[in-house]
C-alpha cells in the first residue's frame, strides 16, 4: 500500500469530508483509510476508489 493508497495525488488534494467541515482527507496508509482532518472519520478506498459517504464512514478513535 503505499502513501497515498494508491490514489492519484491530484484527486487527493480535491477530496472533501463529506460531513459539514467540509474538511481536507489525508491518507492513512496503515488503516488503508482516508481520514478527515477536522472530524476524524475515516473513509474506506475501495478498488481505487474513495468512498467518501458518511454511511460508510468509520468513526474516530476515542470517544
Ligand atoms: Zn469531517
Amino acid at each position: 500500500m503505499s502513501e497515498t493508497l494508491g490514489l492519484d495525488p491530484v484527486l487527493l488534494e480535491i477530496l472533501a469530508c463529506p460531513s459539514p467541515d467540509h474538511a481536507p482527507v489525508l491518507p492513512d496508509p496503515e488503516r488503508g483509510l482516508l481520514v478527515c482532518t477536522v472530524c476524524g472519520r475515516g473513509f474506506p478506498v475501495r478498488d481505487g476508489i474513495p468512498v467518501m459517504l458518511l454511511d460508510e464512514a468509520i468513526p474516530p478513535d476515542g470517544d
